[in-house]
């Protein structure tokens, strides 16, 4: 049996109708913005492998930094224990994260990341001697797709058979000049039904929705106005932390900032699984107690990993490099010029950029997950270049190390797209 027949006949791929999409492509190898599959067709990665892969795939910088620590300590049990790595990347975190981040809780997923954002929204208000049980978060949000987290996802159109045991979330759209008074009073109306603990967002950028991006004022205006009735306010910076905005992170953007932060997916740089929730000093006192059941009784196997928090330390090293940075320029100077020639394309409409990300729609009358996504998405590749649209959105994350001509590739292909599809 070759790679794809045994694949069939063992694995269950994430987010795959099998019956449907039966169609896997093996990948062989990695190297900056390129993967190649087990024919050595080349491609350029660009959405960065789900966003990880920011400082470009098997980094010699980052591999060398997580070997060194894999022949120290591989290991070891993170309640009772620490070491060193935790120890350095916290420091490291707490230096670069908006201003009042103070403690950092690891684990080793997104959606982890933002289950004890909301598990310390609700635990906040409950140790404190007012319980509250609803939570707020946009429409078409996305948190992950553990229990907790998917209740907290808006985007709920294959949450089917679980909507009957979600957490209590209320939604509200995203702010603009226009709406914000609207919003404001539908979430004085849900909070006077039942007190809202916490409101998870995704800051200026909504990813899994199709990269809607949001302005920083109306946000921060909508912040302070939760913040004045106690919600807790959880960042959910999984997508855009570590420098996608073209800042470190999208609350840099807003002068409100967040309570609690879930960081992922860049966080260890493509190279292993990891997550961190942080919080302030204000939400860690409410847990800091002579009473035991006061405490945050949660716990993953491979919290605070030691490679993975090395892999982490040494991805965040290479992110202050002015090299680093220098690239992140590059790279949105590049899609400015892109984004103007693609605002006078006919096929194409909401042109949209904050710092490396890039979006537009095409004017295309496409499902999700429908058939002519999935012919645009292997005419892509075809092409050379691993885009994956959301539906009618076509968007790039690419590494900030992807040259210009890896670059280039893209663009041409989404050019190609438009010639072929429109
Ligand atoms: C990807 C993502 C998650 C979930 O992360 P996983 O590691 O896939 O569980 C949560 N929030 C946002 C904003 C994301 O983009």
């Amino acid at each position: 049996m070759n790679i794809i027949e045994k694949d069939k006949k063992y694995i269950w791929h994430p987010l795959t109708q099998h019956k449907l999409n039966p169609e896997t492509l093996p990948i062989k190898r990695a190297k900056g913005a390129l993967l190649w599959d087990e024919d050595g067709k080349e491609y350029v990665d660009g959405i960065s492998s789900w966003y990880t892969a920011v400082y470009g795939h098997c980094n010699d910088f980052i591999i060398k930094r997580a070997q060194a620590q894999m022949e120290q300590l591989d290991q070891v049990v993170f309640s009772g224990f620490t070491h060193q790595p935790a120890v350095d990347l916290a420091e490291k975190l707490i230096s670069i994260l908006p201003e009042g981040q103070q403690k950092v809780f690891y684990n080793d997923n997104g959606s982890t990341s933002t289950e004890i954002g909301i598990k310390m929204a609700l635990q906040y208000h409950y140790n404190n001697g007012k319980p509250r049980k609803r939570m707020l978060a946009f429409e078409d949000g996305f948190h992950g797709d553990t229990l907790g987290a998917m209740s907290a996802s808006g985007l709920s159109v294959y949450n089917g058979p679980f909507e009957d045991f979600f957490i209590d979330f209320k939604r509200i759209s995203l702010p603009d000049a226009e709406n914000l008074d609207a919003i404001k009073s539908k979430i004085k109306q849900f909070h006077d039904e039942e007190n809202i603990a916490g409101f998870i967002y995704e800051p200026l950028v909504q990813g899994a929705a199709g990269m809607h991006m949001y302005s920083a004022e109306a946000l921060n205006e909508l912040l302070q106005f939760c913040r004045s009735l106690g919600i807790v306010l959880v960042a959910d910076e999984v997508m855009t932390g570590f420098g996608k905005t073209g800042k470190n992170f999208a609350s840099d953007y807003v002068d409100t900032k967040p309570d609690v932060m879930c960081l992922s997916k860049a966080l260890s740089a493509g190279l292993v699984p990891m997550g961190a929730t942080t919080c302030t000093q204000a939400v860690y006192d409410a847990f800091y107690s002579d009473d035991i059941g006061k405490g945050l009784f949660h716990g993953h196997t491979y919290s605070g990993n030691p490679i993975a928090c090395a892999t982490a330390l040494a991805g965040l090293d290479l992110l202050g490099s002015a090299a680093m940075q220098e690239n992140i320029t590059n790279v949105v100077s590049w899609h400015e010029a892109f984004a103007k020639e693609m605002r006078a394309e006919p096929c194409v409409e909401n042109v949209r950029q904050l710092g490396t990300i890039i979006a537009l729609e095409l004017k295309l009358p496409m499902e999700r997950y429908g058939n002519l996504r999935y012919h645009i998405f292997n005419f892509c590749l075809e092409n050379g270049a691993f885009l994956r649209p959301l539906g009618a959105t076509m968007y790039i994350a690419a590494p900030y190390v992807t040259k210009r001509e890896e670059m280039e590739r893209l663009y041409e292909t989404i050019r190609k797209v438009i010639k072929r599809f429109c």
